[in-house]
């Protein structure tokens, strides 16, 4: 089939046309989360655009496999090897076993994409369902010579390899050389400062919870050895795409790359696609900060899940993106708008073939071009704006949503829906109140009569004593 999505590839630093290794059929990797909190938004552009990307690939005929692990293990505080267990953090934090609260946050992780209809990938794994995979990766690495044991751990030695830095050109490698790891504090078994752990026997918590036998002592596996392993697991040893937040650049997919091609002897991944953060006011954003973004504190302040997908659609996943809920706020808006003009589309008539190809390849090249979800998001308005009748429209909204996702033509029927339910509401609670004073009334009980009419006006409602009876009005 024809190749023509095109995105930008970290490995390569060029906006490149993606050619899969078999034809038509795309292998697609998607680190996951650390299910020790729940996701904040910004994880969840991540996700989003993630979602986008393979949804984009549906669409223009691929067959996709997607695969993501959840880590449930082995991720430390910092991205590289120190730091308190994050899992382990988490429990002690609610008072859980660290399983408890894997599979909490595991199954609030999956609530939350589903209310932003991010699509669950075909394979999701665990990295505590794979540690017999991790054991077998580290003893081939260490029988191939790339790998050592130290102070009871396995560390990968990336001195053994020609290019460490596979992401990285020139100064930036001697800046990640010398520099990166300067703020945490140094593992004195390593041979080298960018050395990592592939096996954990003897760490600093001597309570770890979830511990397993291996041929160098109970222990644990490090963090970065899953993603190989569950891929490969997967996907086999050749991959097309791999997918993360720019933070997992380095060290994360660094240290995937320089175990699994070690391992496997050969390229292992042609295509990485990074997604720019999300970051709040004060600047990156943190579950450790305490009061963070999540879904649900979204809906608990009145927006729609969607909404904020729409907000991430609007910007470029390359760029970063800063949060601020007067921009939530007029992207709120503008979605609103869109779905309510799309339920006022007449489902009448023939669909125009002419227009519908027309439209249709003018999303597929914004999305073909480096995913520009905000050039897509622009052909639907071009569309609605356009001389075309409506059944063409809502065709074409309807094949638009395979991607965007943004339940472009029942969200305006569900909005309607709310404000009819709403209104009802607030009649029925308005003639109860009316009610109420009048029994107040009849009882002489004045006081109370007037605080009812104060309790109405308050919620913006007049009520007015007329010769029909009471009346009322919204002020
Ligand atoms: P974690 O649960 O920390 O392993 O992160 C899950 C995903 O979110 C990873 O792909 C990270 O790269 C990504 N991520 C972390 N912080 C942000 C952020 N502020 N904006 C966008 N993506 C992020
Ligand atoms: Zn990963």
């Amino acid at each position: 089939m024809e190749n023509k999505v095109k995105f930008y590839n970290t490995l390569t630093r060029e906006i490149e046309v993606m050619v899969p290794n078999e034809d038509g059929k795309v292998a697609m990797y998607t680190c996951g989360p650390t299910v020790y909190h729940y996701a904040h938004i910004g994880n969840l552009r991540s996700y989003i655009m993630e979602d986008i990307l393979e949804k984009t690939l549906r669409y223009v005929g691929y067959d996709v496999k997607r695969v993501m692990n959840i880590t449930d293990v082995g991720h430390l505080s910092s991205d590289a090897d120190t730091g308190e267990d994050k899992m382990l953090k988490g429990a002690k934090r609610e008072h859980k076993t660290v399983m408890e609260i894997a599979q909490f946050y595991t199954d609030a992780f999956f609530s939350d994409c589903k209310k932003l209809n991010i699509k669950t990938p075909d394979v999701v794994e665990p990295a505590t369902n794979c540690i017999s995979e991790f054991i077998h990766m580290v003893e081939v690495l260490l029988e191939k010579g790339y790998a050592y044991q130290a102070g009871g751990n396995v560390y990968f030695d990336t001195t053994k390899l020609d290019d460490y830095f596979v992401f990285s050109q020139g100064v930036e490698k001697e800046q990640l050389q010398v520099g990166v790891r300067d703020d945490v504090e140094e593992d004195a078994n390593k041979k080298n400062k960018n050395d990592f752990v592939l096996w954990f026997t003897k760490s600093k918590f001597e309570d770890q919870a979830l511990k397993w036998d291996s041929p160098w002592g109970v222990g644990y596996p490090g963090w970065h050895i899953e993603c190989s392993c569950i891929s490969m697991k997967h996907l086999g040893e050749y991959m097309d795409i791999h997918c993360g937040g720019v933070d997992n650049i380095f060290p994360h997919h660094t240290n995937e790359i320089a175990q699994s091609e070690s391992y496997l002897g050969h390229k292992w991944c042609n295509y990485w696609f990074h997604v720019n953060h999300l970051n709040d006011q004060s600047g990156k954003m943190s579950k450790s900060k305490g009061d963070f973004l999540t879904v649900s504190l979204l809906e608990s302040k009145g927006y729609d899940p969607l909404a904020y997908r729409m907000f991430c659609l609007q910007s470029h996943y390359r760029k970063p993106l800063v949060f601020s809920y007067e921009n939530l706020d007029n992207v709120k808006g503008a979605y609103e708008k869109l779905v309510k003009k799309i339920a006022s589309l007449k489902d009448e008539g023939t669909v125009d073939e002419a227009a519908f190809a027309e439209y249709k390849e003018k999303f597929t090249d914004a999305l073909c071009n480096d995913i520009n979800t905000s050039m897509a998001i622009t052909v639907v308005y071009d569309m609605l704006k356009a001389d075309i009748n409506d059944k063409t429209k809502l065709a074409l909204a309807k094949d638009f949503d395979e991607v965007l996702s943004l339940d472009l033509l029942t969200a305006g029927a569900k909005l309607a829906e709310q404000s009819t339910s709403v209104d009802s509401e607030l009649e029925s609670f308005i003639l109860a109140k009316i009610e109420e004073r009048k029994e107040a009334k009849k009882a002489k009980d004045f006081a109370k009569a007037d605080a009812i009419r104060q309790e109405l006006l308050d919620k913006g409602v007049a009520i007015k004593d007329t010769r029909e009876g009471v009346v009322w009005e919204l002020v």
